[in-house]
Formats: structure tokens, C-alpha cells, sequence
């Protein structure tokens, strides 16, 4: 093991600052805080989730991040191209501290081939969609947007609650770890099969999984007790998904509900092939990655062929958002896309109103802090039952890993408003240190992705990345305290591009009206975007919020 294998990074905690500023001081803490073990996945390897989402480029390259962030004044913007620090320039206050673009490739050459040889020389990283623009909260930042889709779920196919159904999906990595919580949260079973032991033993640690079983024997009896029983439970089960589909379909189990978070959006680095251990798995990828990806490829094709059997046979089944169906369709899957994936299924009407995952955490380190925001909030929104229902179980069910964070789906107008009061318990003393105010790529107006955010538009617009482009741009207009514009985040490479923002309430009138700019125009372009599109609701939203869009018919 190198020295560099062996670092453990931690976000300095409490009120001093290590840094000239607050803006530069978050971007510090939370570059430390996507690293930090009990956060990030791999993160001797500086990857943070999602296959090889990483948060810089290499242990130089951070090196050279964590020292320049130090020296930045509060009137320059220090530049990331994937993951490598390459520029200070003198800006203004009011500018992003911070810019990033990480893995975009011309439209031409957008493809994992191409992106795995610069990768090898060392000219690019794969920056996911938070792992490289510095605003991952560990598992939590998913699950609220997992419990959402399958509270949705239950309400279009099971009268409201998941009790006495089984879900069936598999990969429990950094992401797909939310499901099982997600699940028994809607008091439904959950079975997630997972290749990789460790990452079942983490989220039993963390306590989103209840039990690990060895075989499938076990899990469905655990399973379908609890089901009978009406009880919420979830089981990780040891095995590779393709592999256990097929017996299950033998065996004449249909599970209730049926996804797959596998990263399969990385045939190379995410998906295990049939028969490998994950050791054995490891090494073929090295000696031989051209025949590593064919062999998980065919694999996600057998995984696939299986889901659809599953759904003639009743399972509710749906793509969760890894690109699973178009690597099974080049693989000949044909009826690949004859399931839907969870956007159009369940969340786009939540992208009309300008919702998504909006996240914030606690520069302090206190959880005290977080507990604060959450009566806040709580109070700010009395009438969004979702809102309470949430919050409350999160605090009851929810471990922080790292920095402490909150996350909830907000909309255009809402985001603005809780923005200003975060800004206000800061400038009052109430919080013990400065906020930082963020979200995830996968939201209502920052993301181009024909297989999932963008999938099955009603003006067929699905493959048009102008909007991610503006998104940013807008968002750095406004003041954003960091901004990333990125490619293949989720899906892969050549299927996504998409924009990151992330702004730091540090009490200051400056700051408040920075949250105000980038929390109106942020989530306005998801109304925008939605409304151009011609969905009822986003136009509704965008008349009823009185958002200027020159060409909306009146
Ligand atoms: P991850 O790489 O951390 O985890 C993937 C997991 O799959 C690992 O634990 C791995 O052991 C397991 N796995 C791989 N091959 C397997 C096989 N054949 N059988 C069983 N298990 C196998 O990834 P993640 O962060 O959890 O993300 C998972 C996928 O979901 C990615 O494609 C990601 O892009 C996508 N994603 C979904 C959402 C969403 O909202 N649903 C959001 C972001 C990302």
C-alpha cells in the first residue's frame, strides 16, 4: 500500500476558518467531506460513488486543490478541469470561489473508450454527478428522492403503502444503499442483492439494511415471513443479480416491485460479470478490461432479459436510473426499454413545480446544528405534509455520515424562502457556524439525460443539453459560491450532461442576497425548462410565480 492509500480526509469542524473566507472554507470542508471514509466509498481511491465518481483527480492534484483553496482570496475563482486545479483568476466577491467541469468530451468522442484512455494517461477523471462538484452527503442525499419513488409507486400500484409487498433490486453501493431504507420507510420488504459483502456489512453498520443473508433460501424465507406478517424489513442478500434473477424466475417467485441499482452505467468499473467474485472480478479488469466488459455486458443482458420476464410475470418493474436498459439494448436486448424508467413513471410532475433533491449541511460539524434547520423548516412549510412526514422520520432513521446534512425536495419559491431563513439563524448566532446550500444534478432543470431525467419529454426535446449549459451559467451569474458543468454523470458517458451548483449561507447580507438570486434561478430553470416543454403544470407554476418566459403563451 502507498502512502497515498493510506490518508484518511476529514472536513476541520467548528468556526475557525482555515481558509480567507467562508465560500472558500465550505468548498474546503466539503471537498474533505466527500473523502472522508465514513462518507465516500472508496476513498483511498479518492472515489466517492457511482462506479469511479471521484472528487479530484489524483492525490496531487487534491493536494494542489486543498493549498490553493487556502490561499484564495475572496475576489478570485480558482478553476478544476476533471478533478486538476489549473488556474486562479482575479473575479469579483460576488463570483463563484469556485468553477469545475469535469468529464465533458466533445459530442463526437463522448464515449467510455475515449474517456478510459485519457483517463489512463491521466488527462480526465469521471466526476459523477456530486462526487466531483463537492456536495455528496453520503447515502442520505438519495434516499428522500428513493422513499419518494417508491412512495409514488405504492400510491399508482399498491393503495398508498408498500405493507405485505416485496422489492426486488440489487447493487447496495453509495447510492442503491438507499433503498432498502427507502423501502421499509413505505412499509414494504426489500430485497437487495449485492456481489460485494462489504458494501451489505456498511449499510447494516449504518443501519439502512437490517439483516444480511448468505443464500437466496434464506432471503425469501426472511422475506416472505415478513410480508405475511406485514412487517417492514429489509434483507441484503450475497450474490450476483445476474446470477439470482434467473433462479428466482425458476423457482417461480415474482417479487411485487422490481428495479436494479447496479452500476451498470460503467460496464468496466460498476457491474460484476456472472460467476466472479469481486476479487477475481478486480483482477480481470485490470489484465483484461476489453474482455471484462463483454463479459459484463452480456451479463447486464441476462440481468435484463430476467427483469422482463419478472414484469410479464407482475412485478412492477422499472429502470432506476444506471443506464440499464440501453447497455442490455446494444447487447440485443430489443425489449430492453419496454419497462419505464422512475422519471417519467414517478417524479417528472415534482420537476414541473421546480422540486428536487436540495440538500444543506453543517460547516460546524454539530448535529445540533441540523436539528435546528429541521424545526425551522418544519415551521417555514406547516402545510407540505410529504415535508413533515419526512422530516420527522429522517430524524429518527437517519445516520450523518460525515458533516452533518439534511436533505428534502423543494420547489421554485420554496428553496428561496428557506435559503434566507438558514441565512438569518446563521447571522443571529441560533447555528454554531456557517451553512452550505446545495443539490444533486439529478434535479427538475440541470440535467440533459434521454434515459432518465429527460426521458420520454412531451415535445421530444429529451437530448437537448442547452439547458444544463444555461443552468450554470445562470447559477454563476447569481453568485453561486461553486458551479460544475458535467458529462456521463449517472448514465454514462455520451448519455448525460449536466450542471451542479452549491451556495454557502455564511450570514452576511452579501450571502442573502446571493441565496436569494441563486435559489429563485436555480430551480426556475426546472420550471422553465418543464413549461418550454409544454407540461401543464410547469406553465401553471411558471404564470402563478409570475417567471418571465418571453414566449409562454398566455
Ligand atoms: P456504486 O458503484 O457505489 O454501487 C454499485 C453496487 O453494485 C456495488 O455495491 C457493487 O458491488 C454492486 N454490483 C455490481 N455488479 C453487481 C452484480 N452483478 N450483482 C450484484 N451487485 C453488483 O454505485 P451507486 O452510487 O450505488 O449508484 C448505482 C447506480 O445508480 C449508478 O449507475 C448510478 O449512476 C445510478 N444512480 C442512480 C440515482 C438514482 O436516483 N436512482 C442517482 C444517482 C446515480
Amino acid at each position: 500500500m502507498s502512502m497515498d492509500e493510506q490518508r484518511v480526509c476529514r472536513a476541520p469542524r467548528g468556526s475557525v476558518l482555515n481558509t480567507k473566507g467562508w465560500v472558500q472554507e465550505a468548498a474546503l470542508r466539503m471537498l474533505l467531506n466527500n473523502l472522508d471514509p465514513e462518507v465516500a466509498e472508496h476513498p483511498e481511491q479518492l472515489v466517492v460513488y457511482g462506479g469511479i465518481g471521484k472528487a479530484a483527480r489524483n492525490w496531487e492534484s487534491y493536494d494542489a486543490i486543498v493549498r490553493s483553496l487556502k490561499a484564495l482570496e475572496d475576489n478570485e475563482t480558482l478553476l478544476i478541469q476533471s478533478g486538476k486545479p489549473v488556474a486562479v483568476f482575479r473575479t469579483h466577491c460576488d463570483a463563484p470561489r469556485v468553477l469545475l467541469a469535469n468529464s465533458n468530451l466533445v459530442p463526437a468522442w463522448a464515449n467510455w473508450s475515449t474517456f478510459y484512455e485519457l483517463d489512463q494517461k491521466g488527462l480526465m477523471m469521471y466526476g459523477q454527478m456530486t462526487a466531483g462538484s463537492w456536495i455528496y452527503i453520503g447515502t442520505q442525499g438519495i434516499v428522500q428522492g428513493t422513499y419518494e419513488t417508491f412512495a409514488e409507486c405504492a400510491r399508482q400500484h399498491f393503495g398508498g403503502s408498500l405493507q405485505g409487498t416485496v422489492t426486488l433490486s440489487a447493487g447496495l453501493g453509495g447510492m442503491g444503499g438507499a433503498q432498502p431504507l427507502a423501502v421499509t420507510m413505505n412499509g414494504g420488504v426489500f430485497i437487495g442483492i449485492d456481489v460485494d459483502r462489504t458494501r451489505i456489512e456498511k449499510r447494516i453498520q449504518s443501519r439502512y439494511c437490517d439483516v444480511l443473508a448468505e443464500s437466496l433460501d434464506e432471503a425469501l424465507a426472511l422475506a416472505e415471513a415478513a410480508r405475511d406478517a406485514g412487517q417492514a424489513l429489509s434483507v441484503g442478500l450475497l450474490g450476483n443479480a445476474a446470477e439470482v434473477l434467473p433462479v428466482m424466475l425458476s423457482r417461480g417467485f415474482v417479487p411485487d416491485i422490481l428495479t436494479d441499482q447496479t452500476s451498470a452505467h460503467d460496464p468496466l468499473n460498476g457491474y460484476v460479470p456472472e460467476g466472479f467474485t469481486v476479487a477475481a472480478a478486480k483482477q480481470l479488469r485490470t489484465q483484461d478490461p476489453q474482455g471484462y466488459i463483454q463479459l459484463a455486458r452480456k451479463s447486464i443482458a441476462r440481468h435484463v432479459e430476467a427483469m422482463l420476464e419478472l414484469m410479464q410475470r407482475g412485478a412492477v418493474t422499472f429502470d432506476y436510473g444506471n443506464n440499464i436498459r440501453q447497455v442490455a439494448y446494444d447487447e440485443g436486448v430489443k425489449q430492453a426499454f419496454d419497462f419505464p424508467g422512475f422519471v417519467p413513471a414517478y417524479i417528472r410532475p415534482q420537476f414541473c413545480e421546480g422540486k428536487g433533491p436540495f440538500r444543506w449541511v453543517a460547516l460546524s460539524g454539530d448535529p445540533e446544528d441540523i436539528y435546528k434547520t429541521d424545526a425551522a423548516i418544519l415551521k417555514a412549510f406547516p402545510d407540505n405534509e410529504g415535508l413533515q412526514r419526512w422530516i420527522t422520520l429522517a430524524q429518527e432513521k437517519i445516520s450523518f455520515q460525515g458533516l452533518p446534512a439534511r436533505i428534502c425536495w423543494l420547489g421554485y419559491g420554496e428553496r428561496a424562502k428557506f435559503g434566507r431563513i438558514i441565512n438569518d439563524m446563521v447571522a443571529s448566532g441560533e447555528l454554531s457556524a456557517p451553512i452550505v446550500i446545495g443539490r444533486d444534478h439529478l434535479d427538475a432543470g440541470s440535467v440533459a439525460s434521454p434515459n432518465r431525467e429527460t426521458e420520454a419529454m412531451c415535445d421530444g426535446s429529451d437530448a437537448v443539453s442547452d439547458w444544463p449549459l444555461l443552468n450554470a451559467l445562470v447559477n454563476t451569474a447569481a453568485g453561486a459560491s461553486w458551479v460544475s458543468l458535467h458529462h456521463g454523470g449517472g448514465v454514462g458517458m455520451g448519455y448525460s450532461q449536466h450542471a451542479g451548483m452549491v451556495v454557502v449561507a455564511d450570514g452576511t447580507k452579501e450571502a442573502e442576497a446571493r441565496l436569494e438570486r441563486v435559489l429563485t434561478s436555480d430551480p426556475g430553470m426546472g420550471v422553465v425548462r418543464h413549461a418550454d416543454a409544454g407540461y401543464p403544470l410547469a406553465v401553471e407554476t411558471a404564470k402563478a410565480q409570475g417567471i418571465v418566459m418571453p414566449m409562454l403563451a398566455d
